[in-house]
């Protein structure tokens, strides 16, 4: 097959989805507020970002990202090992440390090239990565770039991970690769019972917090600490891109090997460091969510008030509470159509369709936000009740 054929491909995938507006392919035009936005000019309410806290135009996070424009410029045109580090990256670095109490903290680009740093930059063609089957490409990617032998563990399974496991000859060379909260379907990881797997095997454990991240344990650090496992874990990853409203990622680590990253990772040392505006903005956001425990409730309540009025008309949720609620609806044809349907109603949301779910467990993956108002959230539950009820999707009341 040429490479354009297996484009083609995609194109026929792509016109099988009908007329109309194209998942996956969605302009928009103007963002009003971290809730609404305007697509095909139409105000339309906002269920399908990760913008967990609303945080995106809050004052103190634009100030920042204006002050380091106006000290540091637009960009820093290079990367930290080769061109320097600019004090703010420092800065942000030390703050991550601080907060989850470890010595070494390290930000990276994107929570992308922070995955594919850690796991490739820690692992080599010697080496072995097990990985939860539903982890996110960019830790799949990571392990690829490796060249380490991988092997995929049943999904949230601390009996499979620890059967795959036994397979590995020398631990030591092992890394385990975890979610705290998994972005399609809201699962969330028994953090605690897989470090001690890996605990008594001997393995590593990398845990992903992008999602979990502000919204999980006592000071918002995540499901590690939600687990009181943060000593259990060897390096913690997160990303600035959802509750700290930039464009970012970061580690931390007990392990000195985290510094050491900053010479080796090729996704850290082959490309430009973060923005200084990026920077400084979830460096502010962090601040916020430091400072004002109320957005977390804020969070949990809404999250609680849309899981009440989709259960309560049939819809089967992820069990775990989270502020991804995702919904089966079914195949593709129908996740798309309820998809299209939502977005005429004017609300946004997400759809997984295959290879990234079987063929009939598709999601609509629904997500909310602190900053979500009750009566925008009472409407976005009233139009998905109502359009899964036309689609038969849930039963209509007799
Ligand atoms: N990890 C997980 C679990 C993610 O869902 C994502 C992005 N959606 C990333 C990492 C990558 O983060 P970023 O968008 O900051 O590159």
């Amino acid at each position: 097959m040429s490479l354009f054929d297996k484009l083609r491909a995609t194109a026929d995938r792509v016109a099988d989805a009908g007329d109309g507006p194209l998942p996956f392919a969605t302009v928009i035009d103007e963002v009003l507020n971290p809730t609404e936005v305007v697509i095909d000019g139409r105000r339309v309410l906002m269920c399908g970002s990760n913008n967990y806290f609303g945080l995106t135009f809050h004052p103190d996070v634009l100030a920042a990202a204006h002050r380091a424009i106006d000290d540091w410029g637009s960009a820093t045109t290079g990367s930290r090992a080769a061109n320097g580090s600019f004090a703010v990256h420092q800065q942000l670095e030390r703050t991550f440390a601080t907060l989850y109490g470890l010595p070494h903290a390290r930000v990276f680009t994107t929570g992308y090239q922070a995955n594919l740093a850690l796991v490739a930059g820690l692992c080599g063609p010697d080496d072995v990565v097990v990985l939860d089957l539903e982890s996110h490409a960019s830790l799949f990617d990571g392990a690829r770039l490796s060249g380490a032998t991988i092997y995929g563990f049943r999904h949230n399974s601390p009996d499979s991970l620890q059967r795959k496991l036994a397979h590995v000859s020398d631990p030591t060379s092992c890394l385990v690769v975890i979610e705290g909260l998994y972005s399609f379907s809201g699962d969330i990881a028994p953090v605690a019972k897989l470090a001690e797997v890996c605990r008594s095997a001997g393995a590593y454990l990398l845990v992903d917090e992008a999602h979990s991240f502000g919204a999980y344990g006592p000071r918002g650090l995540g499901c590690a600490e939600d687990h009181g496992a943060i000593d259990a874990v060897d390096f913690i990853v997160g990303t600035f891109s959802k509750s700290l409203a930039g464009v970012g990622g970061f580690c931390v680590s007990r392990h000195d090997a985290l510094e050491w990253l900053h010479f080796t990772a090729r996704p850290y040392v082959f490309t430009a460091s973060g923005s200084p505006a990026n920077v400084a903005a979830a460096h502010a956001a962090l601040d916020v969510l430091q400072r004002d425990p109320s957005l977390r409730l804020r969070l949990w309540d809404n999250i609680r008030r849309v899981r009440l009025g989709l259960h309560a008309a049939g819809f089967q949720l992820n069990q775990d509470e989270s502020p991804i609620v995702s919904l089966q609806v079914g195949t593709a044809q129908t996740a798309i159509l309820f998809w299209r349907a939502l977005l005429e109603e004017r609300v946004y949301v997400n759809v997984v369709l295959p290879p990234a779910c079987r063929a009939e467990a598709c999601l609509l993956r629904t997500s909310y936000s602190a900053a979500h108002t009750s009566e925008q959230l009472d409407r976005a539950v009233d139009r998905i009740v109502q359009i899964g009820r036309s689609l038969g999707v849930v039963p209509v009341p007799a």
